[in-house]
């Protein structure tokens, strides 16, 4: 029990996502008042109707240390939601889901958030008493207590979207992937990624003050709603998505190319431009991006494609404007320690 307790008080310390992961994955296999082979953790991600297994933590026991899917992998290389129909019996019935014998395979559904579907799988050679798993099920109500509280500093109250506070760490991460696969020491990996950039992408809703003007505050903020809705429905699972304050919101995404980081951003932008917002009707964005270049910033990459966005508001709102094309046909001047974006695409 004491030991137990050790893990709980320093699982309770943790503030970052991977590290309650893996906290809790050690955690479970570390003490002897259960004993389990196995432990994954893992959360349904993507589209509604095409639902993938994420693994966010898997250990098996006397291993030292956990691993996890990297969390930029297509949602075609995860397995599809269907290929675990324990895994679904637990998510649908709400309750710990058991098969097998000899290894025996328990899963117990996480709640953490209502759109957000975690399970606890573990494998052990013997069936886990009910009072044990109701032990099991105290440690992972601690987890989903310690999700509330990091998603309550990181998420902007109105929309759920990340807030600005979170920006700066995504950022470096992604910089610090998008490094890794550029250096050579990793050429095999390379071969696979070397096409694979990371874009961010700053989007403001158009004439939003005379939304507030004409309709009320509650209906602008409606609005607002709405459209980080769109925002969850039309990018990847993978993209990081931002209310960055007021009407401005951000994408850190991943794509393969300038095309496709133009396309994503385009879909979106018709959607808006499409919809039907209640009482106000249609509403339009204006979009700037820029890829991620070597030796970025976050308040650099904002400040390119926030000037990609100040021309689009120039030239007619409702459109999505490349910095990099800007450059090239020098519609706007990149600062000097800039000018390899040029040769982009
Ligand atoms: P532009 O097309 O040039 O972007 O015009 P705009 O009116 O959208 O731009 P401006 O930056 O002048 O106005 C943004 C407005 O957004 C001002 C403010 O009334 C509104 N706003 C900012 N935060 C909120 C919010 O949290 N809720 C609501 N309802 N409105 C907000
Ligand atoms: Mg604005
Ligand atoms: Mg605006």
């Amino acid at each position: 029990m004491n030991s137990l307790l050790v893990d709980i008080a320093s699982l309770s310390g943790l503030r970052d996502r991977q590290s309650i992961d893996f906290g809790l994955a050690k955690l479970m296999l570390n003490t002897n008042l259960w004993q389990l082979s196995t432990v994954r953790l893992v959360r349904a991600v993507g589209p509604s109707d095409n639902q993938h297994w994420l693994t966010l933590a898997s250990m098996a026991r006397g291993h030292a240390e956990p691993e996890r899917d990297h969390v930029w992998l297509d949602l075609s290389h995860l397995p599809a939601l269907s290929d675990f129909p324990l895994r679904e019996t637990a998510i649908m019935t709400e309750s710990v889901a058991c098969q097998g014998s000899g290894p025996l395979t328990t899963v117990f559904p996480i709640d953490t958030q209502a759109s957000v579907c975690s399970l606890l799988e573990v494998t052990s050679d013997q069936p886990i008493p009910a009072d044990t798993q109701g032990h099991i099920d105290s440690v992972l109500h601690l987890y989903e207590n310690l999700q509330s509280l990091l998603d309550y500093g990181e998420k902007d109250m109105l929309t759920e979207l990340l807030n600005r506070k979170t920006f700066d760490s995504a950022f470096w991460r992604a910089a610090q992937t998008q490094e890794a696969a550029a250096n050579p020491a990793q050429a095999e990996r390379r071969a696979s990624t070397s096409d694979s950039n990371y874009w961010l992408a700053v989007i403001d809703i158009d004439h939003f003050k005379r939304v507030n003007d004409n309709f009320g505050h509650l209906i602008g903020d409606e609005v607002l709603l709405l459209l980080a809705r769109h925002m969850r429905a039309s990018f990847r699972f993978h993209d990081q998505l931002y209310r960055f304050g007021g009407e401005e919101f951000v994408v850190l995404m991943r794509c393969a190319s300038h095309t496709d980081a133009t396309v994503a951003l385009e879909r979106f932008r018709t959607q808006i431009a499409e919809h039907d917002f209640p009482q106000v009707g249609h509403v339009t964005i204006s979009v700037g991006f820029t890829p991620l270049s070597d030796n970025d910033t976050p308040s650099g990459a904002f400040d390119r494609a926030d000037k990609a966005v100040y021309f689009a508001k120039g030239n007619g709102r409702d459109q999505v404007c490349s910095y990099t094309a800007l450059v090239a046909s020098g519609d706007l001047v990149a600062p000097a320690d800039d000018a390899e974006e040029v040769d982009f695409f």
